[in-house]
């Protein structure tokens, strides 16, 4: 098939237990944007058993049109029956763009479909644009019509890659949680819908599920936390971290932190921000004793209000911060604490 035949942006509408997650609205975000640029249309593609209610959300956050692969088969995530729902739309559809959340599914699904319909897949984006590549490396000529340019984090984040997949459709990212921004919801909005059914020929029994068995979080997760008291190495060890949980608590935020402090052992990586941790968008985020360095600038930059506490006054934190305090937290933090407490 033509690559010109290949029309409009799709995105892989996450689901689990009847719940849209939040990167579905986030691909929807930027697949808007995109759609719009190239002058085409956004669907979502939900999967899912008893999901039809998830319809309307979708219209709501951005998609023109939803297709909808509804069968018992798909209740829970499994790899083989997705993959096929998934990648049998594709060769249906001919979608020019498809687009999959980085999360623990889509980085099991993405990779899945990309080889069932023979494209490349760039995995954990964290910029998606329309332009022009300048070489096709097949044809060894400019490429004239505009691709889909996508940029990642390369070797362990020391580079940033932006890659393209000129002779092949769809091109098919999966996108870091966290990095896109979904639209303001229009409450009117309307969605054409479709239902596909993709013909599940065996069960898909190669893997069949038992129990699930939820992890129960003593704590938010970062990337949903309203307020982040977020500290570094110059927080001086695991045991001084007590002083930003006596904050957090007192103004109910969460505690996260850089990667030296993962590093060091103090803290757990899931609590890192940063281009090797999560990207956080809070209302308020405190970086104490955190000199700024631009990993982890890359994970906080995007925060409503930014206060840092730093005894260096040339701190490059400070250049990001909207509310600098130069010296040591340990007088200052417990000291905001109490007044805090004493409001
Ligand atoms: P430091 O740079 O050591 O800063 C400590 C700060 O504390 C200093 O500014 C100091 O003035 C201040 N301080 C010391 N004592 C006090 C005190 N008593 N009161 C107040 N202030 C005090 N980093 C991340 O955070 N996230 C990432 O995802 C990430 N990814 C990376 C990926 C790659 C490929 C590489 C190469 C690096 C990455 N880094 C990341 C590491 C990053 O470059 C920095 O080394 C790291 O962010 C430094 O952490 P820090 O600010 O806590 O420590």
């Amino acid at each position: 098939m033509d690559l010109q035949e290949y029309r409009g942006v799709s995105i892989y509408a996450q689901q689990v237990d009847g719940q849209l997650s939040r990167i579905s609205l986030e691909l929807l975000g930027k697949a808007r944007e995109l759609a719009d640029e190239l002058e085409t249309d956004v669907t979502a593609v939900l999967i899912g058993s008893n999901v039809k209610n998830l319809v309307q959300p979708l219209a709501q956050y951005g998609a023109d049109k939803v297709i909808i692969i509804d069968n018992p088969i798909l209740k829970d995530y499994r790899t083989e029956p997705y993959a096929h729902a998934l990648a049998s739309m594709i060769k249906t559809y001919h979608p020019e763009i498809m687009l999959v959340g980085a999360t623990a599914i889509g980085r099991d699904l993405g990779p899945c479909v990309s080889a069932r319909v023979a494209t490349g897949l760039t995995a954990d984006c964290t910029k998606l644009e329309i332009g022009d590549f300048p070489i096709n490396p097949v044809a060894g000529k400019e490429q004239k019509h505009h691709q889909l340019l996508m940029t990642r984090p390369a070797f362990g984040g020391n580079t940033i890659a932006t890659i393209a997949c000129p002779n092949h459709r769809p091109q098919m990212a999966t996108v870091r949680p966290g990095v896109m921004q979904a639209m303001k919801p229009i409450r009117e909005a309307k969605a054409v819908v479709e239902e596909y059914d993709p013909v599940f020929v065996c069960n898909h029994k190669y893997v069949e599920i038992l129990d699930i068995v939820k992890s129960v979080a003593e704590t938010v997760d970062i990337m949903d936390a309203k307020i982040l008291i977020s500290g570094g190495r110059g927080v001086g060890g695991s045991d001084n971290f007590k002083i930003l949980e006596e904050l957090a608590a007192a103004i109910q935020g969460e505690v996260s932190c850089s990667r030296a402090v993962v590093d060091a052992g103090w803290k757990p990586k899931e609590l890192q921000v940063g281009q090797t941790g999560k990207t956080v968008r809070p209302n308020v985020y405190f970086a104490i004793g955190i000199s700024g360095a631009i990993q982890h600038v890359a994970g906080m930059e995007d925060s409503d209000i930014i206060i840092a506490i730093n005894k260096d006054e040339n701190a490059p934190i400070f250049d990001v911060a909207d509310y600098g305090i130069v010296g040591d937290y340990k007088k200052i933090v417990p000291e905001l604490t109490k007044q805090i407490l004493n409001l």
